[in-house]
C-alpha cells in the first residue's frame, strides 16, 4: 500500500504567501520526481529488485531511513513487478528513545511493519568501560538482531537509507585510514551469506534527503541518544568533501562517478590486472598507455546511468 497523499508542508522559515507557496510546491514537486528517478535508476542499473522479493526496510528514525521508505512506496505502487516491504525498526532501548513515534508513523501509512525491542543498550554498556567507543559493539549486535527478524519475517532482502554522500564518505575512510580502494556497495550478500543487502538511495544526494524530510515532515528520533562520540573520522571526512564541493561545484559528482567508471589497468592491484603477463598486441587500444601526454580534464564530469553519461545537476 502506498503513503497517503499529505498536504505539503514547508520548511520552517518558509514564506507562505500564494507565490512563494506556490514556488516551493513546484520546487517539493520537482524534487519528488528526481528522488523518484534516482531510486528507481540505483534499482534497474544494480537489479535491486526482483519480482517477488520480499524487502526489509530498515527504519531508524533518521531522514534517510525515512526518505528511503517514502520513496520505496511510491515506487512500489507503479512498479511493474510486485514485491513486498516490511518496515522493520529495532527499538534498542536507549535513554530517552520515543517508543510511541515509528509504531504511530507506520500505522498511520497503514503498511505492513513490526517494532523489535531488544535492550543492546544495557549491553553495550556493560561491556565497554566509560568513555570508550562503543559503536562497534552497538553495532555487531544490530546487524546480527535485524538478520534473525529478516529470517522470521521471511524476508530476502535487506534495504538500507546509506546515501550517495555516505557512499563517497567510506570510499575516502577506507582510503585515508585503511589503505584500500573500498566504497560502499549499493547491492551485495550480507556478510552471513543469506540475505541481500541493498542501498537504493546509492544515487541521491544527502541534501535532498534533507529537504525531502523538510518537506515531507517526518518524524525525526534524534540520532544521538546512545551518548556515543560522533565518529570523528567519518565527521572530518564529511567536512572535506563539503568544503570541496563549496570550492569546486561538480566535484562529489564527478568523484561519485568515478566509483562506476574503474580502470584496473591504470590502478597496481595485480589481482584484478595481470601485469606480469602483459604483451604488446599490434592492436591501437583508446585505453592504452599515452605516455607523456597530459589528460584533458577541462569539465568536472557528469553521472553514469546506466553507462550513459549525463551532465551533473
Ligand atoms: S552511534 Fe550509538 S546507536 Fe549508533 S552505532 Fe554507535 S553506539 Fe550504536
Amino acid at each position: 500500500m502506498n503513503a497517503p497523499a499529505e498536504p505539503l508542508a514547508l520548511p520552517p522559515g518558509t514564506a507562505t504567501g500564494p507565490a512563494a507557496r506556490t514556488r516551493a510546491e513546484r520546487e517539493a514537486l520537482k524534487l519528488e520526481k528526481r528522488l523518484c528517478r534516482q531510486v528507481g535508476q540505483a534499482i534497474a542499473d544494480f537489479n535491486m529488485i526482483e519480482a517477488g522479493d520480499r524487502v526489509m526496510v530498515c527504519l531508524s528514525g533518521g531522514k534517510d531511513s525515512y526518505g528511503l521508505l517514502d520513496v520505496l512506496l511510491k515506487l512500489q505502487a507503479r512498479a511493474p513487478v510486485p514485491f513486498e516491504l516490511v518496515a522493520v525498526n529495532l527499538d534498542q532501548k536507549q535513554p530517552g528513545f520515543p517508543a510511541h513515534v515509528l509504531p504511530e508513523y507506520l500505522a498511520g501509512l497503514g503498511i505492513e511493519h513490526h517494532i523489535e525491542t531488544q535492550d543492546t543498550y544495557s549491553i553495550v554498556r556493560a561491556k565497554i568501560p566509560e568513555g570508550k567507543t562503543t559503536c562497534s559493539l552497538c553495532s555487531r549486535l544490530r546487524r546480527g538482531i535485524l538478520y534473525s527478524v529478516a529470517r522470521r519475517l521471511k524476508c530476502n532482502k535487506i534495504a538500507l537509507g546509506h546515501h550517495r554522500d555516505d557512499m563517497l564518505q567510506t570510499f575516502f575512510l577506507n582510503m585515508f585510514f585503511g589503505g584500500k580502494l573500498k566504497g560502499m556497495p549499493p547491492k551485495l550478500t550480507s556478510d552471513n551469506g543469506e540475505f541481500i543487502v541493498i542501498r537504493p538511495l546509492a544515487y541521491v544526494a544527502e541534501q535532498d534527503l534533507i529537504d525531502w524530510a523538510a518537506h515531507r515532515a517526518f518524524p525525526i528520533i534524534p540520532c544521538n541518544l546512545c551518548g556515543s562520540q560522533e565518529n570523528l573520522q567519518r565527521k572530518q571526512v564529511g567536512d572535506m568533501l563539503r568544503e570541496w564541493e563549496k570550492k569546486h561545484p561538480g566535484r562529489v559528482e564527478s568523484m561519485f562517478t568515478a566509483l562506476q567508471n574503474v580502470a584496473p589497468s591504470h590502478l597496481m592491484d595485480a589481482r584484478l590486472f595481470d601485469f606480469k603477463r602483459l604483451q604488446a598486441s599490434g592492436v591501437p587500444d583508446e585505453a592504452g598507455d599515452k605516455a607523456f601526454d597530459n589528460e584533458n580534464f577541462a569539465e568536472p564530469v557528469g553521472r553514469l546511468f546506466g553507462g550513459v553519461t549525463l551532465v551533473a545537476g
